[in-house]
């Protein structure tokens, strides 16, 4: 890069540190001050917002690649007029439709889109700038956040969420201090008297059978078995019993690892029942009950957490444009939405966006992350003030690169730009993106500008 253009990076980055330009708006202001030529302007703006993160963090960028062409290209097809924007280093210029090769769309600038906004790096996925975030609480941080959201304009919302909220003092965080994890064991019976004899031996060996399990799959990960659940149930004359294993872990997932501890049980069960000559027709791993990765009620994965952020009435009023009431009335109109048409108690709705943006940048474990994107929003008002929460039930992580799940360098190096040590704070982190999110989301559909057309 030329040296005119190194202090052109420079100027912009600090610009926008200073608070005089919007990070998202390095690239007109490249245009339109800098006389910069379209699309030379993207590559330029992406430097900008990298510098800007490596100033705020202190970290440099080793492993988040960069396209040395970074923007879309506009295609059409001639013979079907379909309209492609392919990635500019994409060479395979065909249209999949009718296989015709693909022509120019658009005069000059116009031809070319942002990979997506805020981007600063990327080749599979598109990352994202989504603004800093103060915590306080259970973890006390500011995390830099970066999100593989993909095209569109998600990270503006929770850069714009993030920004209101540090105003106002930054969220605080409740985490609990354990995950869980789940697995079940299943007997059949021929009839209760034989369930009853199962029982009482098993409840006999437990004790010892524990300690083994731990002993033997769960120290490492400093995990334990912290409660066995029995639970009787019959279907027409077959009696079952469930046998319910669950465990807890300050750091890790532990999931692959209760899993093996409970198939060893299962071992042992089967075992001393034959001995004792306690007649059972089947005996499973039956992951049905267990609650395991469902995303329901009964989920018994991950870890509780939740972030809030608490504000004057007024305050809130004045910003909102409106009275505390529609507040309230929007948050109803949205319970009863997710409770009463969809059966469910959770609101998914952002947070099934959001959540999902902070797993693909860190691609920590678990890669699906289902259950922890279950969500609940709130909003109290104590005294003058109005809070406003949400809560993750059952955020399940791994930050740690080891036998559980390996992790990319690339990944890696975004955990410690956002600011992320350990599972704690990767889950304050999600609650706290989350919340930035849905808190600009619902200033802007009470103020009636969410999808508001032009
Ligand atoms: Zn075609």
């Amino acid at each position: 890069m030329s040296p005119n253009k190194e202090i052109m990076v420079d100027e912009v980055a600090s610009r926008i540190a200073a608070g005089d330009v919007q990070p998202w708006k390095a690239e007109e202001l490249l245009l339109k001050e800098y006389g910069i030529i379209s699309p030379d302007h993207f590559r330029l703006a992406v430097l900008s917002r990298r510098k800007l993160i490596e100033n705020l963090t202190g970290y440099q960028f080793n492993y988040l690649e960069m396209p040395d062409k970074p923007y879309f290209m506009k295609w059409r097809c001639p013979k079907d007029d379909s309209i492609w924007h392919l990635e500019a280093r994409d060479m395979n210029t065909v249209c999949s439709y009718c296989g015709s090769v693909l022509k120019p769309h658009g005069i000059g600038a116009e031809r070319f889109l942002p990979l997506a906004v805020n981007y600063v790096g990327g080749r599979e996925e598109y990352y994202s700038y989504a603004g800093q975030i103060k915590v306080f609480g259970d973890v006390n941080k500011t995390f830099t956040n970066l999100l593989a959201y993909g095209a569109g304009v998600g990270p503006l919302g929770i850069s714009a969420g993030c920004f209101r909220i540090n105003k106002f003092g930054g969220a605080e965080i409740k985490v609990a201090k354990w995950a869980g994890a789940a697995r079940n064991l299943s007997y059949v019976f021929k009839s209760e008297e034989e369930r009853e004899k199962a029982v009482e031996v098993v409840k006999e060996i437990l004790p010892a059978l524990r300690k083994e399990m731990e002993k033997k799959y769960l120290t490492e990960f400093n995990g334990e078995i912290h409660e066995v659940e029995f639970v009787r149930r019959q279907h027409h004359g077959q009696f079952y019993l469930y046998i319910c294993f669950y465990t807890r872990f300050e750091h890790v997932r532990g999931h692959g690892d209760t899993s093996w501890a409970v198939g060893f049980a299962r071992g042992m069960i089967d075992k001393t029942l034959n001995e004792r000559k306690v007649n059972y027709i089947q005996s499973l791993v039956a992951m049905g009950f267990d609650g395991d990765l469902k995303p329901a009620p009964r989920n018994r994965r991950g870890r509780y957490v939740s972030a809030q952020v608490r504000l004057p009435v007024v305050a809130y009023e004045e910003m909102s444009k409106t009275s505390i009431d529609s507040l309230f009335s929007y948050i109803e109109v949205e319970r009863l939405g997710v409770l009463q048409e969809q059966g469910a108690f959770v609101y998914s709705g952002m947070g099934g966006e959001i959540i999902p943006a902070l797993y693909r940048a860190t691609k920590v474990n678990p890669r699906p992350c289902n259950v922890s994107c279950t969500e609940n929003m709130y909003v109290e008002i104590k005294g003058e003030d109005v809070i406003f929460g949400v809560e993750l039930l059952n955020l399940e992580v791994g930050v740690a690169s080891s036998r559980e799940g390996p992790i990319c360098p690339t990944a890696r190096e975004i955990l410690r730009f956002i600011g992320i040590e350990n599972s704690k704070e990767y889950a304050a982190a999600a609650a706290a993106v989350t919340l930035a999110g849905e808190f600009n989301f619902t200033l802007l559909h009470i103020r009636g500008e969410m999808y508001a057309s032009k």
